[in-house]
Formats: C-alpha cells, sequence, structure tokens
C-alpha cells in the first residue's frame, strides 16, 4: 500500500485517510538513518551554496497537534545547517502589539532573506487553527484568511522564495504517550503545560480545522506535506529528503567573482 505525502490542490483532505505510522516499506530503521544522514550532510553543502548564491530563499511551514514533533524535526534534521544562513522563527500567543496589526504583520517580518532557510515554528496557520477553534476572531474574518494566506504566499514565490509547508501527523494515541512521558521524564516536563491537556480535549476541532487550512491553502506553488510523524526516525526520513530535494531543484549557484580575480596579484 501506498500512501501519498502530497495531495493535489483542489481535492479535500481528510486525515482519517492518512496513517500516522505509515513507513512506506521502509523496514530497516538503520538504512533510513544511514539516509537521513547522508541527506543532513547534502543539506550542508546546499544551504551553503544558496548563502553565497544569495539570489532566492526557502521557508520551512512546520505544523503540527501538540507534540507532534516540530521541535524534534528542527534538531535533527537542520543540525547541518550554518546559524549564519538559518533562522528559526517560533510562533507563539501573539503580544498586544501584534494583535493590533493584521495577522500577516508579525510574518512578513520573519520570512527569510535572500540566501538564507527560514523555519517556521508555528505560523500565520495558527489564525485558521487555534483561533478558529478558540472563536478568538469571527468566522466571516478567518474564513477570509485562507485567500489572503495563498495571496500572501503567492507573493513570496513570486518574490524567489520557495515555501515547504510539513504538517506533522500523529495519532490521538500516539499523543497520548508523548504527553505521558513529559509528565515522567524529567527531562521534558517543562515541556508540559496544563493547557496542553486541555488542548487535547479538543483534538476532533483541531483535525477538522487542520482539514480545511490543508485543503484550501494546498496550492501548486506552496503544497502541503502530510508527513507520517508517529515514528520519529520515519519522520526525519522523509522530512531530510523532502528539504535535501527541494534545494537540489533549486539548484543554487556560487556567484561569479566580483571582478576578474585571475589579474589579482597578493603581495
Ligand atoms: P508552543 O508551540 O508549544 O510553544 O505553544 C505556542 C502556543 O501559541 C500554542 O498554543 C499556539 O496555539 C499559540 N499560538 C500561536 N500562534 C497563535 C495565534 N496567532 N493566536 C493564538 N495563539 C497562538
Ligand atoms: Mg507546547
Amino acid at each position: 500500500m501506498s500512501q501519498p505525502i502530497t495531495v493535489k490542490p483542489g481535492h479535500k483532505i481528510r486525515l482519517a485517510d492518512f496513517d500516522a505510522s505509515f513507513k512506506n516499506g521502509v523496514d530497516s530503521r538503520e538504512a533510513a538513518e544511514a539516509e537521513t544522514e547522508a541527506s543532513v550532510s547534502a543539506m550542508t553543502d546546499l544551504a551553503y551554496r544558496l548563502y553565497a548564491e544569495n539570489r532566492r530563499a526557502l521557508l520551512i511551514v512546520l505544523q503540527g497537534m501538540d507534540t507532534a514533533g516540530k521541535d524534534g524535526t528542527i534538531r535533527h534534521v537542520m543540525r547541518g545547517v550554518s546559524p549564519q544562513s538559518c533562522q528559526v522563527k517560533p510562533f507563539k500567543q501573539p503580544s498586544a502589539e501584534e494583535l493590533d496589526h493584521d495577522f500577516l504583520w508579525r510574518i512578513h517580518k520573519a520570512v527569510p532573506a535572500k540566501g538564507n532557510i527560514g523555519i517556521f515554528n508555528r505560523s500565520h496557520y495558527e489564525d485558521v487553527l487555534v483561533v478558529r477553534v478558540h472563536n478568538l476572531v469571527p468566522q466571516d474574518v478567518w474564513e477570509k484568511r485562507y485567500d489572503t494566506i495563498n495571496g500572501f504566499e503567492r507573493f513570496l514565490v513570486d518574490g524567489g522564495t520557495t515555501i515547504i509547508k510539513i504538517f506533522l501527523h500523529i495519532s490521538k494515541d500516539e499523543q497520548k504517550e508523548r504527553l505521558e512521558e513529559r509528565l515522567h521524564d524529567a527531562k521534558k516536563r517543562w515541556k508540559l503545560s496544563p493547557a496542553d491537556v486541555a488542548e487535547r480535549k479538543l483534538w476532533d476541532d483541531y483535525q477538522r480545522a487542520y482539514e480545511d487550512a490543508l485543503t484550501h491553502c494546498n496550492t501548486d506553488y506552496a503544497p502541503w506535506h502530510i508527513v507520517p510523524a508517529n515514528r520519529k526516525w520515519y519522520r526525519n526520513f522523509v522530512i531530510s529528503k523532502l528539504l535535501r530535494e527541494a534545494l537540489e531543484k533549486m539548484d543554487p549557484k556560487f556567484p561569479p567573482p566580483a571582478s576578474d580575480l585571475d589579474k589579482l596579484v597578493i603581495e
């Protein structure tokens, strides 16, 4: 059985159709981890070229339920890229100042500059997810945001930014295990808040909000990738391959020297 990671734009996405434990016939964890290593190290060179070229950018949007593995993905998959050319931007509850602006104000300020890779740990999608589930703005306001987001992403793509949107798909049972681990593991406790347990009660509402966001904002220029994330090693394998291939497709080139360096004499 196979399970796609992307869906053709215009098709309704139903998360129940996607198995969060899917591993596409990859039976050897060791082999997958070796390939992840190879992708991570290929990204070191590709990101260096992107930085040297200084003409285009890569934006990675990470979304997923609490415990889906957003932080872990960044830690494992991005470790080969120089911090000089890579910025992580976590989006938390908006500040008072941010709330006094349109919802894309804080997002646009954080998009990667030319030559850089930007990682959004949560994103503008929260404004059609948590905002919808908790009725933070009326429906006629959040409903219009799908089109606004598509227009914004089109604008970024036209300006030379490649956008990779990743939904980390975990099951409800897997989230239970991960929350329990956070409760009992001293090194993970800091991550757990009673709010996470309250949010879990809204699981179905979130899944519905995600399905709509993934469906309405799945475009040919900025498609969603639905990554089975119950197994961390498989998640890392898929995402590292995805990012490596995106960078290979961009094929960044070292720029030509600023002047005729052949005539330069260093004394
Ligand atoms: P964490 O990612 O665990 O650090 O949590 C960040 C929290 O900020 C999550 O509960 C998000 O849902 C919340 N958050 C992020 N963006 C927004 C937003 N635009 N409006 C309301 N809450 C948000
Ligand atoms: Mg959290």
